[in-house]
């Protein structure tokens, strides 16, 4: 099963999906985190991608369509898999269909989250998130320790610089500017497009992804 999760920054996009992925046993894709580990690490990949991640810009199409091409290729990756932030350009939607031909998949639905845009800003501008596991927290301090129990050594919680009020607002941009078409152009197709009110209890949500999915 391969299901596109869409939506701007701060839908809630990479929490659901994480849930999902273990639900539905299969893996959650996030160029976002391929993307930040190869910063953290400082290979070539991040090196190219910082200047325009730091920016809230995207990275970019031929970047994403090496990373996503892999992912899709793994064989971890056999019984599918939850694209969470990947197409977000018409090019990368257009890439995404051609290697699922490829590789003989079909693309169960677009799944879109749904945020008002003051919520966004409130949820990205308030968002910390651990420095060893990743997880996103709200309403939580940079310098408090994450929350999440028994992951060693145990984080910090730091605020990400494209969360910075400027970077926020040019990713909001971005997200109208070049990604919204990927809808119309999804829908254009006859994808499977989901919409999903995004507001609400993470377990809500979840449950009106599955109805949706129908899982
Ligand atoms: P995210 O964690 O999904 O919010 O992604 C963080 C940043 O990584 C984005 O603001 C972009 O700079 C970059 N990025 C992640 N996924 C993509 C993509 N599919 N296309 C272009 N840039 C991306």
């Amino acid at each position: 099963m391969i299901l596109v999760l869409l939506g701007p920054p701060g839908a809630g996009k990479g929490t659901q999906g994480e849930k999902l992925a273990v639900q539905l046993g299969i893996p959650k894709v996030a160029t976002g985190d391929v993307l930040r580990a190869a910063v953290r690490d400082g290979t070539p990949l991040g090196l190219e991608a910082k200047a325009a991640m730091d920016r809230g810009d995207l990275v970019p199409d031929s970047v994403i369509l090496g990373i996503m091409k892999e992912a899709l290729a793994a064989p971890s990756a056999a019984k599918g898999a939850i694209l969470d932030g990947v197409v977000r350009t018409v090019p990368q939607a257009e890439g995404l269909t051609k290697v699922l031909k490829e590789i003989g998949k079909d693309l169960k639905g677009v799944l879109l989250f749904e945020v008002p845009d003051e919520e966004l800003v409130k949820r990205l501008s308030g968002r910390t998130v651990c420095d060893v596991c990743q997880t996103p927290f709200t309403g939580r301090e940079p310098g408090e320790k994450c929350a999440v129990n028994g992951h060693e050594p145990q984080g910090t919680l730091v605020r990400r610089k494209d969360d910075e009020p400027e970077a926020v607002l040019n990713r909001l941009r971005v997200y109208q500017a070049q990604t919204a078409p990927v809808i119309s152009w999804y829908r254009a197709q006859g994808a499977n497009v989901l919409p999903i009110d995004a507001v609400g209890s993470l377990d809500d949500v979840l449950a009106r992804v599955h109805k949706a999915l129908g899982t």
